[in-house]
């Protein structure tokens, strides 16, 4: 081997001596899985010389960091493979030897160290910065179990444990050499890296995730076990190594908290100490670290990154504070992704003091010294600008204060930041607020998942320059009225929605007519998403085709996946009423060659896979204002799917590149929900809109049953009468249903001219360069990081 072959012996007798000393197995014996852990593998050693010479070259370049809680990374094995370019031979080496590749692929376990758009952003970019040849390094916890699989149980949510790593991680390599030791007040833990590599396209650089797992400063005390105490000998180890037990821990009580604030430090102090202990094999002098170090934080989890910066150039280090401001906060820079206030992170202040005393000083230091500065600038100091207040600790503030860059996610998210929520602090330091709109990797979500679309593509462009610059893909829109190029596109639309119809009987036991409009919703369920607004559409949509069985209605295959958070009652009362409104319209006979519902169970990165690409209809029907920016639409818009949605994060943006008449946009606007939100009455639409009051009312009338749990009264309720801590239906469902509603209606009517459809879908594929993460990456090295390319 070597270069980017992969020749067929050498492949097959590594495989072979994998297979029998790890399996003890031949070929032709093991199962699947074995051999997928096999071929990983020997992937694995084809990385392995390339990534020592990826990281020499970067040595004394500034490099970038990422510190996130989470990363929802999917599958590894195609994906390396593809930007390894050598998925075709491997796959036919393979084939020859009577194996199935995509049955090998699918024995991978999803990596779901993340809850969704923030942790897959955190996966796009380590991707695309690999492969733009910026040296970026992300940090974050190996979590034992990611995020729970998801099961239905009689229409209700119910949540297993992911045991991820169960058969082995042939992506990761253990560090112990790399080991920290990070203290609390009263326990020391010791953080153990594995490293992944992050191979970018065309193999010149290759990245590394590290994600540190927890353990016990002694694994195992013999002194204890041999005084009989066999618990105690565990001890240590055992309350040290939850902290990377599981990717957020149930923290409805203390203990709970108590944890997630152990996890954030645990992972932030470790990667500090790393960067510090590299540095010093170098370089003496710490004021200038921050030359040689961009670090950005992804959200608020790891702002505790200030104040232990700060410990570790003060008392370890010892810079003076002074010197050490300077450098913490030209070394970092902060992601903001949420407005929504309930979201804004805060710890209470006895929390710190009990677990990190010393940081909690360096932290009402820095609160002290803001207070300072305000005084002397002659601004008064609103509540806005108290890191600490009334007894709580707020993330945000402080990573604003400590970080020389606050950007958001999209265009409109940053100019709510700028204008209303954070308008204090955009009033102090207006050059540290920055836009950078989100971006996914066309090398997975297009390439990897669609790669008869993606050869299309490329015989139109004559060549694949796209899949390293997204935006040659304006070149398609020249074919936007040709014929011969949309029926091979619409051929193609019509084979991915075969495929997960296939898939769908197989994983789902439900039966969907390639045939039918795949409306599709899939994303966290969340009330701002707005999933209910679709199942209300669904239900009224059904009553109205019984009372008028002879109504036309071209079938549709309406599609939802979505994991609710584990302590969510309401989100999981909207699981159980989809389930209701899927079964009663899947059962009824009346509705047969209409329409289907489908409520995939357990999505995915690897489900996702499957879905956008076989999508017809993008579902984005957030309440204005609420999504920061989204990456599951531009998914969607890349694979062809126009969207139906609001006027709402970077929707604005995708419908401004494909065009308003390709998509279909709807409801209140941000500037009309701040102009009625005093006076809405939610009454209102429910008793005057035609049919609202129908599917509403099927919450307690005893249309579906939530068997006793309260669920479905809680849900109605929270429309009608608000609840103490929210005036009624707070997200506008029932003020935007008509609208909703009536551009359902014209969807339908724009999809029977099927040839028509295809050219809008075509205008959104060929608009879709611009949200490329790598044109995001590119942002971030330029604008905030100052990198060099490699
Ligand atoms: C892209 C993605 C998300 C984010 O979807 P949004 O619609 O932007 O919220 C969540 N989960 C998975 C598995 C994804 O691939």
């Amino acid at each position: 081997m070597g270069g980017n072959k992969m020749d067929r012996e050498t492949l097959l007798e590594k495989m072979e001596a994998r297979l029998l000393t790890e399996a003890k197995k031949t070929m032709e014996k093991a199962s699947e899985k074995e051999k997928y852990h096999a071929l990983s593998k020997v992937v694995m050693e084809e990385i392995a010389p390339n990534w020592i010479q990826s990281e020499e070259r970067f040595t004394n370049s500034k490099k970038a960091y990422y510190l996130s809680s989470e990363y929802l990374m999917g599958r590894a094995l195609t994906n390396n493979l593809i930007n390894m370019q050598i998925k075709e031979q491997v796959e036919e080496i393979l084939e020859a030897e009577g194996m199935e590749f995509d049955a090998l692929e699918e024995q991978e376990e999803d990596a779901a160290l993340g809850n969704g758009g923030l942790g897959r952003l955190a996966a796009c970019f380590l991707d695309s910065a690999a492969t733009k040849d910026y040296p970026l390094m992300g940090y974050g916890i190996r979590y034992q179990y990611g995020i729970f699989k998801q099961e239905f149980n009689n229409g209700f949510q119910v949540e297993k444990g992911d045991d991820w790593t169960r058969d082995g991680d042939p992506w990761s390599v253990k560090r112990r050499d790399r080991a920290v030791t990070v203290q609390f007040h009263d326990e020391e833990v010791v953080a153990l890296p594995y490293d992944m590599p992050i191979v970018g396209y065309g193999k010149n650089t290759i990245n590394t995730l590290r994600l540190w797992e927890a353990h016990g400063k002694k694994a195992f005390d013999l002194e204890t076990f041999n005084r009989q105490d066999y618990q105690g000998a565990l001890e240590e180890e055992i309350k040290a190594s939850a902290i990377s037990k599981v990717l957020y821990p149930d923290d409805s009580t203390e203990e709970g908290k108590i944890l997630r604030l152990k996890q954030q430090y645990f992972f932030v102090s470790a990667s500090l100490q790393d960067l510090i202990h590299k540095y010093k094999e170098t370089h003496e002098d710490f004021r200038e670290f921050h030359r040689f170090h961009a670090i950005q934080l992804n959200d608020t989890h790891p702002a505790v990154a200030v104040p232990e910066l700060m410990r570790l150039l003060t008392t370890e280090e010892e810079l003076s504070w002074e010197d050490a401001w300077e450098v913490t906060t030209k070394t970092l820079a902060y992601t903001n992704h949420t407005l929504m206030a309930e979201a804004l992170e805060q710890w209470p202040v006895d929390f710190y003091k009990k677990l990190l005393p010393e940081i909690y000083e360096i932290i009402h230091r820095i609160h002290n010294q803001l207070l300072v500065e305000l005084r002397d600038r002659g601004i008064s100091s609103p509540e806005e600008f108290q890191i600490i207040h009334h007894d709580s600790i707020k993330m945000a503030w402080l990573s604003i204060y400590g970080t020389h860059s606050t950007n958001g996610v999209a265009e409109l998210h940053t100019n709510l930041l700028k204008n209303i929520e954070l308008k204090h602090w955009y009033d102090l330091y207006p050059d540290r607020f920055n836009n950078k709109t989100n971006g996914i990797t066309q090398r997975r979500w297009l390439l990897k998942s669609n790669p008869e679309l993606s050869e299309l593509i490329t015989e139109l462009l004559g060549g694949d320059d796209w899949v390293v610059n997204l935006e040659k893909l304006q070149g398609l829109r020249k074919y936007g009225e040709d014929e011969k190029v949309l029926e091979r596109f619409d051929d193609i639309k019509r084979e991915k929605k075969r495929e997960l119809a296939d898939f769908i009987q197989i994983h789902e036991d439900i039966t969907i007519d390639p045939e039918s409009i795949y409306d599709i919703q899939i994303k966290r369920l969340h009330e701002y998403k707005r999933q209910l607004l679709m199942a209300f559409y669904i239900l009224d949509r059904y009553y109205r085709i019984k009372d008028n069985p002879k109504e036309e209605m071209y079938p549709r295959t309406f599609i939802f996946g979505a994991k609710a958070a584990p302590g969510y009652f309401r989100a999981k009362g909207i699981i159980k009423f989809i389930n209701e409104v899927k079964k009663l319209v899947n059962e009824d006979p009346d509705m047969r060659g209409k329409m289907k519902v489908v409520f995939v169970e357990n999505y995915r990165v690897s489900y996702a896979e499957k879905l956008f690409p076989a999508a017809d209809l993008s579902e984005q029907i957030s309440t204005a204002g609420k999504e920061a920016s989204g990456t599951g639409n531009m998914k969607f818009m890349l694979n062809g799917a126009p969207t139906i949605g609001t006027y709402d994060g970077a929707n604005i943006e995708i419908v401004e590149e494909a065009g308003e008449e390709n998509n279909f946009i709807f409801g209140l606007r941000v500037e009309d929900i701040e102009s009625i939100r005093e006076s809405y009455d939610p009454k209102v639409p429910y008793e005057k809109v035609a049919g609202l009051k129908r599917v509403v009312d099927t919450l307690v009338d005893g249309t579906f049953d939530d068997e006793n749990t309260g669920m479905f009264q809680d849900l109605y309720d929270a429309l009608l009468k608000g609840a103490h801590w929210h005036k009624p239906d707070h997200y506008f469902i029932l003020q935007d249903f008509e609208d909703y509603r009536r551009t359902q209606r014209q969807v339908e009517e724009a999809y029977r001219d099927r040839k028509n459809w295809m050219k809008k879908a075509w205008a959104n594929v060929a608009g879709a360069g611009k949200f490329s993460s790598d044109r995001t990456i590119e942002q971030y090295a330029k604008e905030i990081w100052e990198l060099q390319k490699g």
